[in-house]
């Protein structure tokens, strides 16, 4: 068992997030390690995956992952980055893509 070192919640050994305050648990491991830098921000591979499915919700968690992996020194920033733009990109077609067929039904009601 861990504590959270926000709140002090009891958080279970394999928690990431402390469920209490929302704070990034402590990483160190119930033998006693030292923080890991190695492992990987889970935010930054679901919003890279998310990115490709759900524009929005892949641009939001891949923001927080990204910041999130900045301050625990975890992994996954370029994921994260990666997971912003093709999120932003998915957005913009989106947005273009409806822009013009909007434009479209006007000059074919301004046609008709
Ligand atoms: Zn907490």
């Amino acid at each position: 068992m861990k504590y959270c070192t926000h709140c002090g919640a009891e958080l279970m050994d394999q928690a990431v997030i402390c469920p209490n305050c929302g704070s990034s648990a402590p990483q160190s491991d119930s033998n006693g390690g030292t923080i890991r830098s190695e492992s990987w921000n889970v935010m930054c591979i679901v919003g890279f995956i998310l990115s490709f499915f759900v524009s929005i919700a892949g641009l939001i968690v891949s923001i927080i992952g990204r910041r999130q992996a900045l301050q625990n020194g975890e992994k996954g920033k370029e994921m994260a980055l990666a997971g912003i733009i093709i999120s932003a990109i998915s957005i913009a077609a989106t947005v273009i893509g409806v822009v013009s067929y909007v434009a479209i039904i006007f000059m074919a009601i301004g046609l008709a």
